[in-house]
C-alpha cells in the first residue's frame, strides 16, 4: 500500500481523500488537519442551542459530479420544512426526499431573498428598475442617476479599473450608491486600483439595460446566476455536510487527524518524501494533496528560489471578522408578501451600503434553515460581516469591545432599537477568508510552475491554489487531483478548474 497525506480536512481535502479512496485500494489516506474541526471556512459552529456558519453557506454548483454527491450523502428534502408548514409556504420537494424533522441529513431547498440595504431602505440584489428603486433613492437621486447612466452609455471609458467597468455600465451615480464603498470595504483597496477582469468575472452581465429588459421579459428568459431564487442548504448548517463527507472518508478507510498542524514538507529529488507537523510528527508518503495556503507551503518546503518564496511570501489575502448575535426582534418589519416565523424579514443576505457603518454583510440564520434557531418564532439569528486586514485594528480589538461597536453600528444603521435584547453574541476572526488578486498574485505563475515541479505533489483549494473559490471549486480540484495522481496524468484539470468565464454569481 501507498501513503498520501492529505493536508486539511475543507472541502478540498475531504473531496481529495474521498475519490482516492473511492477509485483505487491502493492508496493509505491520512489527512492533516491543523485546527479541531471538520469543514474549514465552511464549518459550522454550535453555541447554547444555535448553529451558524463563518458566513452562511449555499450549495450551488453547476458541476454534476459535485451535485451528485451532495445528493448521495445529503438528499434533498421530501417533506416540507417547520416553518414551510406553519406558514403554509411552497417549497421545491424531491420525490421520495427524506422529511427534515426525522432526519438531520437532509438537504433543505429555501427561498432566497438578497437585498441591498442603503439609506435605510432596501434595494433589490442586483439594483433593477421599479417604482419601489426609484422611492427609496428619491427624485433628486434617481434624476441625477438617470443622467450619469445616459452619459456612461454614450461615453464609454477605457476599462482599466474595476472603478471604469462599474461607471461604464451603470454611470458613476449609481457606483458611487452601490459598489464604491462597498468594493472598498471588502478588499480594503479602492476600486480604481483594481483590475477591471476582477468585475468582469463576479458581475455577471447585469447593467440597467438588462434590468430594464428583465421588466418586460424577466430574467430575458434564462436565469443569470445571480438572479437563482432558490438554493439548497442542509438542514444544520454547511458544515453539516462536510461531517457527512469526513463519515464517508472514515468508512473507506481514511484516517483524519486533528491538531495536526503541517510546518515541514521534505523533498528530494522533486518529489516529496514526508511532511512534518508543528508537534514533530513526521509522516513518510508518496504523494501529498495540499489545501493550506500556498505562502505556508512554499516556507514549508524552504529551499525556494528567491523570487518564488517573495511572490508566495506577499500574496495578498482579505480577512473576516464575523458577529453573530441572537436577538428578540429587529427593528426592521417584513414589508414583503412572503411570510415568516415572527414576522421577521425574509431575506438571506443583506448587503449593508451604509457608508456610516464598516459592516459589510449581515446573513440571517432563520431564513437559511429554522433549525439553526433554537427558536426560530421567537428569535432571529444572525451575522454581520466585517472584512479586515489580519493585525490591523480590527483584528486586534477585544473581542467584547468588537461586539459592542457591532451592536452600536446595528443601532446607527436603523437595523436593531435600544428595545432589542441581545441574548447571545459571538466573534469569531477567521484568517485568510479571501485570497485576493492584486499585489503579487500578478506574478502568480511562478509559484505555480515551480511548485508543478515536485511530481507527487498536488495543490488543491481555495488557499492551496490562491483561488476565490466556492465549494464546490474546492471539491473538483479535490478529485481532479486525485484522478490525475491515478491516472498518471499531468496537473492541469487540477488547475483549471474555477476558471471558466461564465460561472460566478455576483
Ligand atoms: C464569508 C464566506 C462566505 C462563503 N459563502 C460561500 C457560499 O455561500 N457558497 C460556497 O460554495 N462557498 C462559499 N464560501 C467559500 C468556501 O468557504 C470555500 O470555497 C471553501 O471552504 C474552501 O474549501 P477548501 O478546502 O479549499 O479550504 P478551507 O475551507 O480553507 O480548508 C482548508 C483547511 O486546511 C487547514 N489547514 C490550513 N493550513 C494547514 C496546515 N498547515 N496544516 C494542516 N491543516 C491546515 C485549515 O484549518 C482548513 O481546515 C464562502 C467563504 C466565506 C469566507
Amino acid at each position: 500500500m501507498k501513503t498520501a497525506a492529505v493536508i486539511g480536512a475543507g472541502p478540498a481535502g475531504l473531496s481529495a481523500a474521498y475519490e482516492l479512496l473511492e477509485k483505487s485500494g491502493d492508496w493509505n489516506v491520512t489527512i492533516l488537519e491543523a485546527s479541531p474541526f471538520i469543514g474549514g471556512i465552511s464549518r459550522t459552529i454550535e453555541r447554547n442551542g444555535n448553529r451558524f456558519d463563518i458566513g452562511p453557506h449555499r450549495f450551488f454548483s453547476k458541476s454534476d459530479e459535485v451535485n451528485a454527491l451532495w445528493d448521495k450523502l445529503m438528499p434533498r428534502q421530501g417533506v416540507p420544512a417547520m416553518d414551510d408548514v406553519l406558514l403554509n409556504r411552497r417549497c421545491s420537494l424531491a420525490e421520495g426526499g427524506p422529511d427534515p424533522e426525522k432526519t438531520d441529513r437532509v438537504m433543505l431547498r429555501r427561498h432566497r431573498l438578497t437585498r441591498i440595504y442603503y439609506l435605510k431602505h432596501f434595494f433589490d440584489y442586483p439594483i433593477s428598475i421599479k417604482p419601489s428603486t426609484f422611492i427609496a433613492m428619491g427624485l433628486a437621486r434617481t434624476w441625477k442617476a438617470g443622467w450619469s447612466y445616459l452619459y456612461s452609455a454614450f461615453f464609454k471609458r477605457p476599462e482599466k479599473s474595476l472603478e471604469d467597468f462599474y461607471i461604464n455600465r451603470f454611470g458613476k451615480v449609481l457606483y458611487s450608491m452601490f459598489f464604491e464603498d462597498y468594493t472598498e470595504k471588502l478588499w480594503g483597496v479602492h476600486p480604481s486600483k483594481i483590475d477591471p477582469s476582477w468585475g468582469a468575472q463576479r458581475v455577471k452581465g447585469l447593467s440597467l439595460w438588462k434590468a430594464l429588459f428583465n421588466v418586460f421579459i424577466p430574467n430575458g428568459g434564462r436565469k443569470e446566476t445571480s438572479l437563482i431564487e432558490e438554493f439548497s442548504y442542509p438542514k444544520l448548517g454547511s458544515g453539516s455536510f462536510w461531517t457527512a463527507l469526513a463519515d464517508a472518508v472514515r468508512e473507506k478507510g481514511g484516517k483524519i487527524k486533528f491538531g495536526a498542524k503541517v510546518v515541514g514538507v521534505e523533498h528530494e529529488a522533486g518529489r516529496i518524501r514526508a511532511v512534518v507537523t508543528s508537534s514533530g510528527e513526521r509522516i513518510a508518503c508518496d504523494a501529498v494533496f495540499s489545501s493550506m495556503p500556498i505562502k505556508d507551503l512554499v516556507a514549508a518546503l524552504g529551499s525556494a528560489p528567491e523570487e518564488v518564496g517573495r511572490v508566495a511570501a506577499e500574496l495578498p489575502y482579505r480577512d473576516l471578522i464575523t458577529v453573530t448575535l441572537v436577538v428578540d426582534k429587529l427593528a426592521i418589519r417584513n414589508d414583503t408578501k412572503y411570510p415568516t416565523l415572527g414576522e421577521y424579514i425574509p431575506d438571506v443576505w443583506i448587503y449593508v451600503q451604509d457608508r456610516a457603518v464598516r459592516m459589510g454583510r449581515l446573513e440571517i440564520y432563520n431564513n437559511f434553515s429554522p433549525y439553526m434557531v433554537d427558536d426560530p418564532a421567537k428569535h432571529v439569528l444572525f451575522s454581520v460581516e466585517y472584512f479586515c486586514n489580519e493585525g490591523d485594528a480590527f483584528w486586534q480589538m477585544d473581542d467584547s469591545a468588537f461586539i459592542g461597536k457591532c451592536i452600536e453600528e446595528l443601532k446607527v444603521a436603523g437595523l436593531i432599537s435600544e428595545e432589542t435584547k441581545i441574548l447571545d453574541a459571538v466573534h469569531t476572526r477567521t484568517p485568510k477568508a479571501y485570497p485576493a488578486y492584486f499585489g503579487t498574485y500578478a506574478e502568480f505563475g511562478k509559484v505555480r510552475a515551480w511548485l508543478d515541479g515536485f511530481a507527487n505533489l498536488y495543490c488543491i483549494g481555495r488557499n492551496g491554489q490562491h483561488r476565490y473559490n466556492n465549494m464546490d471549486h474546492s471539491m473538483l480540484c479535490g478529485f481532479e487531483a486525485a484522478r490525475a495522481l491515478l491516472n498518471g496524468t499531468d496537473k492541469s484539470a487540477v488547475w483549471n478548474v474555477n476558471t471558466e468565464k461564465d460561472y460566478h454569481e455576483s
